[in-house]
């Protein structure tokens, strides 16, 4: 195998714009600049965002059952063409390493723009990975190993689990402060027992609407 450096092609063939069909600005009944969102087609209302700690997969499961009026998972809705035109799911999911608000920002801002987000949800878990390790641990490693800062990229009460209500709290200001993430949005903070299946809500921010 003769392998090129940088950002390559695979496919020699292919121009720019191969999959333009595949794109709903390109579809003649889609009115980009009338955009009201994709809640008829979807019904999401609710953004979790938890670890991908595959032993910690049941989380969305569970943050639904907690609310009671969630569908998760949730099926495909299917046109006469078999085409897929929608979902009954109302909670998405998001992962990360260590379920953080951090690397969520953008999938938050996204799923605003075509859904109109009412909840976010951070829920870390028992036996974290990012519990086995501190913030100047991961900067030194980078440092070492890759002469690379992390500090640039990563804020440091991002980078590890120190105290789960410590970091519950970080991530819930985070998501507060950040432009990503509308003032009218709930946050809640969880924390999930991965041996007993315990989901415990630890903090919740919840906006006034009479200021809204
Ligand atoms: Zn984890």
């Amino acid at each position: 195998m003769n392998y090129k450096k940088g950002i390559i092609k695979t496919k020699e063939e292919n121009k720019m714009g191969k999959f333009e069909e595949f794109q709903f600005r390109t579809q003649p009944w889609f009115d980009q600049s009338n955009f009201q969102g994709f809640n008829q087609a979807i019904p999401m209302k609710t953004i979790v965002i938890y670890c991908f700690d595959p032993r910690a997969a049941e989380i969305p499961q569970a943050v639904a059952t907690y609310f009671g009026d969630e569908v998760y998972p949730g099926e495909n809705i299917i046109n006469e063409e078999g085409a897929r035109v929608g979902h009954t799911r109302t909670l998405f999911e998001v992962s990360n390493a260590g379920g953080r608000a951090l690397s969520a920002l953008q999938s938050v801002a996204t799923m605003e723009y075509l859904f109109h987000v009412q909840n976010v949800v951070v829920v870390h878990h028992s036996f974290c990975g990012a519990t086995a390790f501190t913030p100047e641990q991961l900067i030194n490693e980078f440092h070492e190993h890759h002469h690379a800062d992390l500090t640039s990229v990563i804020d440091h009460d991002s980078m590890a689990i120190m105290d789960y209500e410590k970091s519950l709290q970080h991530d819930l200001q985070l998501l507060r402060n950040s432009p990503a993430v509308p003032k009218n949005i709930k946050l809640y903070g969880f924390f999930y027992e991965m041996n007993s299946g315990k989901l415990t809500e630890v903090l919740r921010d919840i906006p006034d609407e009479s200021k809204a």
